[in-house]
């Protein structure tokens, strides 16, 4: 069956088309396109909600249409309709479910709300290496940092997670006071290149907590305390303070995704979300695991931030394990806040 998934939690407009055939592992993606809306917040230095589902509004429609010529299909060959429920901003997060449930009553095909983190858990398995279940999944975004035990679709077992900011929060706060825009994430690794990592001494906040969770709220302001002593050298530190701060969360990460395998006793690592693009956390984690002989998987590069291919996939998937079913009650409540280890089992 064709499953068209959209995405909208929050800057990304994401549209996506996969094909899903009983008894096989993986659904096939046949088309997705994307628009991002990153420009357009830039100037504010951060997501401002309202314009946010305004764009979504724009954009969605298109997309789809984009989406649906690219997979050579119309709108009359989609069997679901599958949209982001939730977590995320509430305005746009309507969008995307009004739109899909509005094309599922139009074509009298039934929808299914899918749980934007479960999207990007489970985007690995669209790579050329996907994974097998069971796996810890390091789920390291601009609004999550977890580490989870996944025993299948549907079955995720919280072990860890940031008490205060998140990983991908951490980049793009510290690239703000280095004065590197928004998202800073990729641009602050990208100028990290250029550095050394030891230059600076930055905290490793919960290093040796003895538990899996993560805080990274006090890096910043050890940047920011960092950044003002340097003054007027500052400009020409700038590569080694980024570098420095990229290897303190960096090695955060790693560590306590290590300590999680180990206390699993599980072999498979999976990593998701846009800090999971950080080659330097790749690089690192491939060399840990390496030495280890545990499997590490990732999403492809583009599919580490949002984007509709990681929801289609997910409603697929859920879908398939018979997980969930599709509704065609159109009548949608949206979940701002939704904790991925609630999401458990058959729901409506
Ligand atoms: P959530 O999924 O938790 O709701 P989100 O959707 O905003 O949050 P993602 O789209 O998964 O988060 O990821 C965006 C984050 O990834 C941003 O914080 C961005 O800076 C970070 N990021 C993207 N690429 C890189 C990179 N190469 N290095 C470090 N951080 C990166
Ligand atoms: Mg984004
Ligand atoms: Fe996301």
């Amino acid at each position: 069956s064709l499953i068209l998934g959209i995405e909208s939690s929050c800057d990304e407009t994401g549209v996506a088309l996969v094909r899903s055939t009983p008894g096989t592992a993986v659904p096939t993606l046949l088309a997705h396109a994307l628009h991002s809306q990153i420009d357009m917040h830039q100037a504010y230095g951060g997501v401002v909600p309202e314009l946010a589902s305004r764009d979504h509004i724009r954009r969605v429609l298109p997309l789809t249409s984009t989406v649906l010529a690219e997979a050579g299909h119309t709108l009359a060959d989609v069997d679901v309709v599958a949209y982001t429920r939730g977590p995320g901003l509430a305005g746009a997060l309507l969008v995307g479910a009004g739109v899909a449930c509005a094309l599922g009553a139009a074509l009298g095909k039934p929808v299914l709300g899918v749980h934007h983190l479960e999207g990007h858990l489970l985007s690995p398995f669209l790579s050329a290496d996907p994974p097998e279940f069971p796996f810890v999944a390091l789920l390291v975004s601009g609004g999550h940092t977890q580490l989870m035990r996944v025993d299948g679709v549907g079955q995720y077992e919280l072990l860890g997670e940031t008490i205060d900011d998140a990983a991908g929060e951490a980049f793009d706060k510290s690239a703000k006071l280095l004065g590197l825009g928004y998202p800073g994430g990729p641009a602050l690794s990208r100028l990290a290149e250029q550095g050394q990592p030891d230059a600076f001494k930055l905290p490793r906040p919960l290093l040796h907590s003895g538990n899996l969770d993560f805080s990274f709220a006090g890096l910043k302001t050890a940047v920011l305390t960092q950044a003002k002593k340097l003054g007027g050298d500052l400009e020409a530190r700038k590569a080694d303070l980024a570098a420095s701060t990229q290897a303190a969360i960096v090695d955060v990460l790693v560590k306590k995704s290590l300590t999680a395998l180990k206390e699993t006793g599980l072999r498979r690592l999976v990593v998701a979300g846009g800090v999971g693009a950080n080659r330097l956390l790749r690089e690192q984690l491939n060399a840990a695991c390496q030495r280890q002989q545990i499997r590490v998987h990732y999403p492809e590069l583009h599919l580490c931030t949002d984007n509709g291919a990681m929801i289609a996939l997910a409603a697929a998937m859920r879908l398939q394990s018979g997980q969930q079913q599709a509704t065609t009650t159109y009548a949608f409540d949206i979940k701002p806040r939704w904790p991925l280890d609630a999401l458990g089992g058959t729901t409506p």
